[in-house]
């Protein structure tokens, strides 16, 4: 079953019921009329990569070079931390690395990302590598993720001339989870800084923080980063972590009641307009407006992170291809299939086994957050596939109830459908829907006058 029924609060406190349907994105009043105009778009169904169906590559638009594993940092929750590593990259590497990817594209790349680990724990290496990538690609966009302990003047007017967009990994408040804290440090702090005073006014530095069991309030967050950097901050990243090993598992949210007031609570941040510098709010419910202005059918959606598709694809310096950039060529997914799934001088025969396609999941069809989540990590397996499912629920939920309200004005609290019961009281009697539905306005939503209704 796909379709649920929706219970929710009007302005006036009377209960509406409303429908929506996950795989056909139809929302609807209780009499049928759609709640807004719709007006369909055209779509094509996405590739559904398993085991037995394995993802293919073809035309490169996204290229994601991975340098290596190695970090200065020791985040707990890290995605990479126990991916054994494969054999380091050094300088040597990179004239036959650059005549293969060379060979192997047929059209420029739109965008490359250089990836670590820490990529600038590579500088020898990444310097010459970015430069002759530049001079082949003078159009593409450049972005690096970087945790910024490492920078010094001059890498910083490396990164500006050569026209990269930096994510500045930061937690915030919860930093410490990461590890230490570099703003502490008056020479890093004041290099960070400098970077960010470059690429700031032109909109190519966010501040990209992670939500974990320590660090659950994107406003607390918001505060923080507003403080340090300022109150045009733009924040990246901002979803609740996946647990990719035990630390990741003990980083996650623990009890029933720890989701319900989770979702409680970021309900009622998003909706008093208090995560705004956060990107995600915003490209979430506006993704699933357009969903349901569009009639967006399920079978159009990929993976929540792009990497099962044949134009994106994560390749190490010795040519290596990857199914991501958190993985090395060395390591093996949860389903026993091998990480390194090709080479960049043969696109034609990579074949990658490591995913699954979220249709291929047993919760997700029937999810009613399917079209905001959209799979969570397409290789985990097992206990932590459960736990990262179910924190993307808890994550993804209030966006879904801010938009719904967005379209409609009513504030949803329970869905009913055939989907797992401890899923259906949004948030729960302990929050209660009087205390979530403390302003009933959307700030977020206001400043994008394109898609008012
Ligand atoms: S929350 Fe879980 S079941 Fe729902 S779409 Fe995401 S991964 Fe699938
Ligand atoms: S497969 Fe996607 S979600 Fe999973 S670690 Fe790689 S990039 Fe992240």
């Amino acid at each position: 079953m796909t379709t649920f029924t929706i219970h929710a609060l009007r302005q006036d406190d009377q209960k509406v019921l409303l429908h929506y349907d996950n795989q056909l994105s139809t929302l609807t009043w209780q009499d049928g009329t759609p709640v807004v105009p719709v007006q369909p778009g055209t779509f094509r169904d996405a590739t559904v990569v398993s085991v037995n169906q394995p993802g293919r590559k073809g035309q490169v638009r996204i290229l994601k070079i991975s340098l290596g594993l190695s970090c200065n940092y020791e985040c707990s929750y890290c995605n990479q931390r126990f991916v054994p590593h494969a054999d380091a990259s050094n300088p040597e590497d990179i004239e036959p690395f650059i005549s293969q990817l060379t060979d192997a594209l047929i059209e420029l790349p739109e965008r490359i990302e250089f990836w670590g680990g820490e990529p600038l724990v590579y500088w020898k290496t990444l310097k010459p590598l970015a430069e002759r990538l530049r001079g082949l690609y003078s159009e593409a966009q450049f972005s690096i993720i970087t945790n910024g302990s490492l920078l010094d003047s001059a890498k910083n007017e490396w990164l500006d001339r050569l026209g990269f967009s930096v994510g500045l990994s930061h937690d915030g408040p919860g930093q410490s989870t990461r590890g230490p804290d570099p703003l502490k440090d008056p020479e890093k702090h004041t290099a960070i800084m400098d970077l960010y005073a470059r690429l700031h006014p032109q909109g190519r530095i966010s501040i990209n923080a992670m939500l974990h069991e320590n660090n659950r309030s994107r406003a607390d967050i918001q505060e923080w980063l507003k403080d340090h950097f300022g109150q045009d901050v733009r924040i990246g990243e901002g979803s609740f972590i996946d647990p990719y090993d035990s630390g990741g598992l003990a980083s996650t949210l623990q009890s029933d009641a720890d989701h319900i007031r989770f979702r409680a609570m970021s309900y009622k941040e998003l909706r008093l307009g208090k995560v705004a510098s956060f990107k995600i709010g915003h490209q979430k419910i506006m993704d699933f407006v357009q969903s349901i202005r569009t009639a967006r059918p399920a079978s159009a959606l990929g993976q929540k992170c792009g990497m099962d598709k044949a134009d994106s694809i994560a390749v190490d310096l010795h040519g290596n291809l990857l199914t991501c950039q958190n993985v090395s060529a060395a390591s093996i997914a949860p389903n026993g299939q091998l990480h390194g799934i090709g080479h960049v001088s043969n696109l034609q025969a990579v074949k990658m086994r490591t995913a699954t396609h979220w249709s291929k999941r047993k919760d997700c069809s029937s999810c009613p957050v399917l079209q905001l989540c959209k799979g969570s990590c397409m290789f985990l397996e097992g206990p932590l596939w459960d736990a990262g499912c179910d924190a993307a629920y808890s994550d993804n939920v209030p966006f879904l109830a801010a938009a719904i309200e967005y379209l409609t004005g009513c504030i949803p609290y329970y869905i009913e459908g055939g989907f797992r019961e401890d899923r259906k009281d949004i948030f729960g009697e302990v929050c209660g829907v009087p205390e979530v539905a403390t302003k009933r306005v959307i700030p977020i939503l206001i400043q994008d006058q394109s898609v008012m209704t």
